[in-house]
Order: C-alpha cells, then sequence, then structure tokens
C-alpha cells in the first residue's frame, strides 16, 4: 500500500502537470469508486485545479473555486498522467481531460477510491477530521499526547491513522528500527525524549523516502509512471531472519497489531 513518501511523490509529480490547467470533460467508467456528489461539477470538470494538498496517505485536488476532490489510493490505486492517445490500460475508473493530456485514476482491487466535497472546509471537517496530524509535520508533544491515551502497543499506535497520519507497516518498522525502539513496547510508556527522538527520526527517515521516489514493492509507480528506489534501503522490512545490518543477529518476526512486523531483538531494546 503507498505509504506517506509514496503518495507525497505522487503529488509532487501530479502538480507540474495539473496546476493552472483547466478540465475540460471528466469520464467516469465505474460509478462505485466515487463517492459523494459524481457528475462532472462535482468532479471538478470546467475548472482549474489551484492545490494539489497531502494529509497522510490522501491526497487532494483543489479547484479554483474551492471544490475538491480526495482520493485514496488504497493498495493498488494509482494516478498516472497520460497523452490521449497511450492506450487505456484495465481498471482505469476515472479519466480527466486536460488540454494535451488526461489523469487516470486506476486501481485494480478497488480498496482505494475517490470522494467528492463541495468545499475544501467540508473535507476538512468530514473526512480528514479523524485523521491524526500528518506524519512529516506533526510535533513531537502533539504525538505524546495521542500515545499517553492509547493502550496499545507502539507498532499498532503508530499504524493508526487517527493517531498519526501516513505511516504504514514499511515506515513503522524502519522507523522502530531506526530509533531502537522495540515494537512491543507499550505506547503510553515512552518518555518524553524518546518521542522527541522517535519524531526525529521519523522526519529523516520519510525525507530520505521521499527523496528516493519513495518503495517500490510490487507496482507502485508515481504519476509520470516512476517506480521509486527506497526499497534497496529497507534494514528490515521484507527481511526477516536475515541478519541484522547493525549487530548481525538474526531479525525476528511475528504479527503485532495484525501485520507482519520485523524487528531486531537484541539492538530494539523493550
Ligand atoms: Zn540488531
Amino acid at each position: 500500500m503507498p505509504e506517506l513518501p509514496e503518495v507525497e511523490n505522487v503529488r509532487r509529480t501530479l502538480c507540474g502537470g495539473l496546476l493552472g490547467r483547466p478540465i475540460y470533460r471528466v469520464r467516469v467508467l465505474r460509478s462505485d469508486v466515487v463517492h459523494g456528489q459524481t457528475g462532472p461539477a462535482g468532479l471538478l470538470c470546467g475548472q482549474k485545479i489551484s492545490s494539489i494538498e497531502r494529509r497522510g496517505k490522501q491526497l487532494a485536488l483543489v479547484g479554483e473555486n474551492g471544490r475538491c476532490v480526495c482520493i485514496h489510493l488504497g493498495m493498488t490505486g494509482a494516478l498516472v498522467l497520460a497523452a490521449a492517445r497511450q492506450s487505456r490500460p484495465e481498471h482505469t475508473h476515472v479519466i480527466w481531460s486536460l488540454p494535451g493530456r488526461q489523469l487516470r485514476f486506476q486501481d485494480p482491487r478497488r480498496f482505494g477510491g475517490i470522494w467528492t466535497f463541495s468545499h475544501h472546509s467540508q473535507l476538512s471537517e468530514q473526512r480528514w477530521r479523524n485523521l491524526g496530524h500528518d506524519a512529516l509535520s506533526i510535533r513531537s508533544c502533539e504525538l505524546m499526547k495521542r500515545l499517553a491515551r492509547t493502550r496499545r502497543c507502539i507498532k499498532a499506535a503508530l499504524l493508526d491513522q487517527g493517531i498519526i497520519a501516513g505511516l504504514g507497516n514499511i515506515y513503522v518498522d524502519e522507523l522502530l528500527f531506526s530509533c531502537r525502539l522495540n515494537p512491543f513496547c507499550p505506547a503510553s510508556t515512552l518518555q518524553g525524549k524518546q518521542i522527541q527522538r522517535l519524531v526525529r527520526h521519523m522526519r529523516q527517515l520519510l525525507r530520505r523516502a521521499i527523496a528516493a521516489g519513495g518503495s517500490t514493492l510490487r507496482d507502485y509507480v508515481d504519476a509520470h509512471g516512476h517506480r521509486g528506489s527506497y526499497q534497496s534501503q529497507h534494514r528490515v522490512y521484507g527481511r526477516a531472519t536475515k541478519p541484522c545490518v547493525r549487530c548481525h543477529q538474526c531479525l525476528s518476526v511475528a504479527t503485532v497489531g495484525g501485520r507482519r512486523t520485523v524487528w531486531c531483538s537484541h539492538c530494539q531494546i523493550p
């Protein structure tokens, strides 16, 4: 599933191709992926895109009149810019036509979707209200407040989009390894200094992953169709039972919060 670094790369690669350009036609090929007002006006037809925002793993295309379209890529969703003459892949569900190009929403497994809002404030008050602060900008005092209220372990808490938005299984495992925290550690027992360190490592990790174009495990591509390369820098994710890059002991694997978790039981202390 695309996480913050992948979705941020989609946002950045969309900006050049979309900002300030008029959408003159919208075609919905599969209506059950669109929620809310599904007509052309709801999907920004006739408008220019004035900004493209991201909160956690979700994107929003904001029209010049304030209307907006929120897109969640889910497991296999992609937003791809293509020339109109370029053949359309199977599982293309929505097509926005702009001068010289199209924006296509593709999603083979359909865990993603599109939500329309008549104003940006509606998006903030409804869909984004229950999301925690974005992982790239959250401050340690805000994270500390939220972690203090949960009885879950740190791995499960960081995966909870209501506590902090943007992290998924890859970057939580990489982050906990980076700051030597054990995934089973109860989140509410972390001290202020540990949380400050966690936030510092999180920013560094996410910035590096964004700079590498994100991680492509199977099919993730940005809006230009480019794959990410950060997977070659993963230190624990996908490396179960291999030697730890720090202490050379065998990495452990278990299911935590319903997700496969890889960590080093020697250098990630409880
Ligand atoms: Zn180790």
